[in-house]
């Protein structure tokens, strides 16, 4: 937590310090407007005693030089107020912008694995918590906890200068102040914690019903959801409600402590008064000086908190934002390439844990131009084996070539570049169909990307929209069916045209019209590539080169087809006959 604070106010410095006007301006700014405001009072103690004890005519010559000297003042106070607050619209909002800039970027950077372990929601929360916290402590020490303590801090100067008891008494009740607020919000913290807790259960629930809205409708729960969500909101009520009276009995306490204050300050100086030790100025001055403490000390607890809390939802971003990115580039690597699309795993260990192993010394050589399917059990490592091979995550041990070059040893970009993907289940941008097809290479005409949705047989469906290319597709790309985004993925691939294909096949969910137009569109997709496919369906096995089947992260069997065929007791016949024998009965 200690460390993490202090990395992540490193961060808002970082970032802070590349207006350092600005930073200037405020600082000067806000030491200026505090002082100003301290001598104002000092001013109308020298008019009240110029009045009480000058003669009528003196005493207003005096009196008008005094005002005009407070116009001044007020002047020049409520200008450097405005200078501050245009710099702060400015600086604040900036800086918050490149803080949500860098998260953004080095956010992408981290690996496949950090996203399948963060959900999408808590990290786009978190995004927005980071610049929302910057706001909050730059506006603490601007306006609220960084003032409080100027004006504090020069009201007491001022006062142990020219009245040293009355100061005293006042720094020893400051000091009394601030530590009861600090331990107060400590004590206070958990309950805070408590509440917003409550908050994201309650937040979290509503989001999770209205997901869900279909099932409360077609099983009639209304009134056991609504029972449910009750619970949960009643909860935060009660958590809420002991949160704020915590805050009420805080509120309390540091009222009575003032007016005791007060009452001891003024006592005193009435003392003084009398003793002819202090005029009637000075007392009008003690008595402004008490009421801007007061005004200036009262949130302080509050700003503590403030504070607190800031920080707390900023260390969680912090945190994402200093860990290093799992895979990276090496430092001067050099670009993979790519002439016939050659693959070799060699003796490959890895696992997503340290204790479990999904490959151990995978071995496998794809030749140029090949087509092969992997088959086998689900969860016998397929989809791994791709990942590594895009170095979505880094072996363990071995290498895997391209070329004879070592993917680990060039860049992730070139590596990725000469790779394509059709993945099973595609996620589209809430962009248009255009620039989803687009993507796969940014400075393809419409013309090109016309082309290759023709040839995944994509263009006659996007036709049937009323904005054909220019529809949207929502998010994910929920408005089309399985079929529709899988023949967008196709002609993605279609466009990127890289020398490497691997296919991750659906399996469900395909109507047999979808599956012979996206199984057409591969078919021209393969034509010399080399082709990796994670195969599902029979139509698709015979017609690859070589079948290699896997389980338990092991090759198991090999070959073509009729020769797999043929392996007594094989694994791939079994396959082969379970699915057959669906086949012919469906
Ligand atoms: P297949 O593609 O053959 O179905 P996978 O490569 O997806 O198999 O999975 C191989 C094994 O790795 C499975 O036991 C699976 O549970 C595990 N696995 C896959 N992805 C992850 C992950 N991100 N974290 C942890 N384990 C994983």
């Amino acid at each position: 937590m200690q460390s993490l604070t202090k990395k992540t106010l490193g961060i808002f410095w970082r970032h802070s310090k590349r207006y350092p006007w600005q930073v200037l301006v405020l600082i000067v700014g806000v030491l200026g407007q505090t002082a100003l405001q301290i001598y104002k009072p000092l001013l109308y103690r020298d008019l009240i005693d110029a009045l009480a004890t000058a003669g009528l005519k003196d005493g207003f010559d005096v009196g008008i030089r005094l005002v005009v000297l407070i116009f001044v003042v007020n002047f020049a106070s409520t200008t450097i107020r405005r200078v501050i607050n245009f710099t702060v619209n400015y600086f604040q909002p900036r800086v918050m912008a490149d803080l949500t800039n860098s998260c953004y970027q080095y956010l992408h950077k981290h690996s496949f694995g950090f996203f399948s372990s963060n959900f999408v929601g808590s990290l786009v929360m978190k995004v927005k918590r980071y610049e929302r916290a910057f706001e909050q402590i730059a506006d603490q020490l601007t306006y609220d906890l960084g003032r409080s303590l100027l004006v504090g801090g020069m009201i007491l100067g001022v006062m142990l200068w020219q009245y040293r008891t009355l100061g005293y008494i006042v720094l020893a009740w400051c000091v009394l102040f601030f530590v009861f607020s600090y331990f107060f919000s400590l004590f206070k913290l958990p309950y805070d914690i408590k509440r917003a807790a409550a908050d994201t259960k309650t937040t979290a629930q509503l989001a999770d019903t209205i997901t869900n809205n279909t099932n409360i409708k077609l099983f009639t729960n209304y009134e056991a959801e609504n029972k449910r969500f009750g619970d949960v909101v009643h909860d935060q009520y009660r958590l809420r409600k002991k949160s704020w009276d915590l805050g009420t009995w805080g509120d309390a306490a540091q009222a009575f402590s003032m007016i005791v204050l007060e009452l001891v300050v003024m006592y005193l100086a009435l003392i003084s008064w009398r003793d002819g030790r202090l005029t009637i100025g000075d007392i009008a001055l003690l008595q402004s000086y008490l009421g801007l403490i007061f005004d200036q000390l009262w949130n302080t607890g509050r700003n503590i908190r403030n504070i607190y809390e800031a920080l707390a939802d900023a260390n969680e971003m912090t945190e994402m934002i200093t860990l290093p990115h799992a895979v990276t580039d090496a430092p001067g690597a050099p670009a993979l390439a790519v002439k016939r699309g050659e693959i070799v795993f060699k003796d490959v260990h890895f696992g997503y844990h340290q204790e479990s192993a999904i490959l151990s010394g995978f071995h496998l050589k794809i030749v140029p131009g090949e087509r092969v399917a992997f088959i086998g059990p689900s969860g016998g490592g397929k989809s791994t084996i791709v990942k590594l091979l895009f170095r979505l995550y880094d072996v363990k041990g071995g290498e895997i070539l391209v070329d004879g070059q070592n993917i680990a040893g060039v860049t992730q970009d070139s590596l990725r570049q000469a790779l394509s993907l059709v993945p099973q289940d595609p996620i589209l941008f809430h962009r248009s169909l255009m620039e989803n097809i687009r993507y796969a290479k940014p400075s393809a005409t419409d013309e090109e990307v016309i082309r290759a949705a023709t040839l995944a047989n994509a263009h006659d469906f996007i036709m049937s929209f009323t904005q054909k290319y220019e529809t949207f597709v929502g998010e994910r790309g929920i408005k089309l069916s399985g079929g529709e985004r899988q023949r967008v993925a196709i002609a993605r691939a279609i466009l990127k045209d890289a020398p490497i294909l691997v296919l991750d096949e659906a399996t469900s969910s395909l109507d047999s019209e979808s599956e012979m137009l996206i199984q057409d569109a591969l078919k021209k997709l393969m034509q010399s590539r080399t082709t990796i496919v994670i195969a599902h369906r029979l139509s698709t096995i015979m017609q690859m080169d070589r079948i290699v089947v896997v389980e338990n992260g092991k090759i198991i069997e090999e070959g073509k087809h009729e020769e797999l065929l043929k392996v007594q007791q094989g694994v791939y016949q079994k396959l082969w006959g379970i699915q057959a024998g669906g086949f012919a009965a469906a």
